[in-house]
């Protein structure tokens, strides 16, 4: 096999909705699988949330959640983040989701599209409480309160939070106490709607800002804020080849590494197509547990890796890049980022191996 092995475990994946879901309860606890469950495979990821205890799932995009209710079938509720445009109309009025609407023009194009759907649709409301990005203003709200969401049936309300990784950041409760307002005038509207705040970062600051949903995501998949969270990704690869290079030789592009000793370099073949991004300094791969640290630059296919103190290795071997040695969030941090763009970078390259959930 020649493949790096990206495994997926569905069995710590489904652990972690369940630990969340208890630090949550008596709130529900959704799941949030978008961008292909945070590159973990939807098709496999969200059939095991459903049978952790998962009812409720969210998706950003229209085409996503088509394709989770393929994988699903009828029963789940489906929201869709980025909310209703019209010309994503067919696949609402075909595939039984709702859109999170997130402004006066959006609910205005789906009042005007009615005659699509069998049903009055279900939608969400995402209402404002400091973030600035989507969301209806409290004025919008107002306009909305008097004039009803005719045709439709509102069941969810919710916000979101700016720093909720940052517990002790005021804007925190600044934004509780705005959607605690904002929410509960919405409400006395359509009665029969959750309220929604949190999402993993949110559920961990507490009770206060659980309402009656919350949309954890990155936790899930074992990324932080979510420090007590199981691993669910590994990654190895195998060793293409393993070659001597004398001190004074330098290797890979741009010739940025000089070899200070006689060394001998391994080649891997995973790259920035991998989602290997090509800006990460000072990553280490593991060899049984011992550091076999990255040198030269990241190819496209390819990175190189000092094996000088591992002098019993040959090719095949598999080095471990993500594993009990470096947690997805140890990598994003050698470039600079964070693990949520690790994950979604993951490449469609790599071999997958699912860990059934018992
Ligand atoms: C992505 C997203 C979530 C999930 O966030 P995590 O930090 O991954 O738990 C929840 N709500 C909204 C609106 C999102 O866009």
């Amino acid at each position: 096999m020649s493949r790096p092995i990206l495994t997926i475990d569905l069995g710590a994946l489904a652990a972690n909705w369940r630990a969340l879901a208890d630090i949550a309860a008596p709130a529900e606890a959704a799941a949030v699988v978008k961008a292909d469950a945070y590159g973990c495979g939807l098709d496999r990821v969200a059939p095991a949330l459903a049978a952790a205890g998962a009812k409720t799932f969210f998706v950003a995009q229209a085409l996503e959640g088509a394709r989770l209710r393929r994988i699903l079938g009828p029963g789940p509720v489906i929201y869709v983040f980025n909310g209703f445009m019209p010309s994503d109309l067919e696949l609402f009025a075909s595939n039984d989701m709702r859109p999170v609407v997130s402004s006066p023009s959006q609910l205005k194009a789906l009042r005007s599209a009615l005659y699509a759907f069998e049903a009055p649709p279900k939608i969400g409301v995402h209402i404002e409480s400091g973030i600035n990005r989507l969301g209806f203003t409290s004025e919008e709200i107002d306009l909305l309160r008097a004039d009803g969401a005719g045709g439709c049936e509102i069941t969810l309300v919710m916000s979101h939070l700016a720093m909720a990784d940052e517990p002790s950041a005021g804007m925190n409760a600044r934004q509780r106490g705005a959607f605690a307002g904002r929410s509960a005038l919405l409400r006395a509207a359509a009665p029969g709607a959750q309220l929604s705040l949190a999402a993993t970062g949110g559920t961990l600051l507490g009770a206060p800002f659980h309402f009656d949903l919350v949309r954890p995501g990155v936790g899930l998949y074992g990324g932080l804020p979510f420090g007590a969270a199981k691993r669910v990704v590994t990654l190895e690869a195998p060793l293409l080849q393993v070659r001597r290079v004398p001190a004074g030789d330098t290797v890979g592009y741009g010739a940025a590494w000089t070899a200070r000793r006689d060394s001998r370099i391994g080649v891997l073949p995973l790259g920035y197509a991998d989602g290997f991004f090509r800006t990460l300094k000072g990553v280490k791969t593991y060899l049984r547990g011992r550091p076999a640290p990255l040198v030269g630059r990241i190819s496209m296919d390819m990175v190189t890796v000092d094996l000088t103190d591992h002098p019993d290795v040959q090719t095949g071997q598999l080095l471990e890049i993500l594993g009990p040695n470096q947690s997805v969030d140890q990598l994003a941090a050698c470039c600079g980022t964070i693990g949520y763009e690790v994950l979604t970078a993951l490449g469609d390259r790599y071999q997958r191996r699912y860990i059934e959930a018992d």
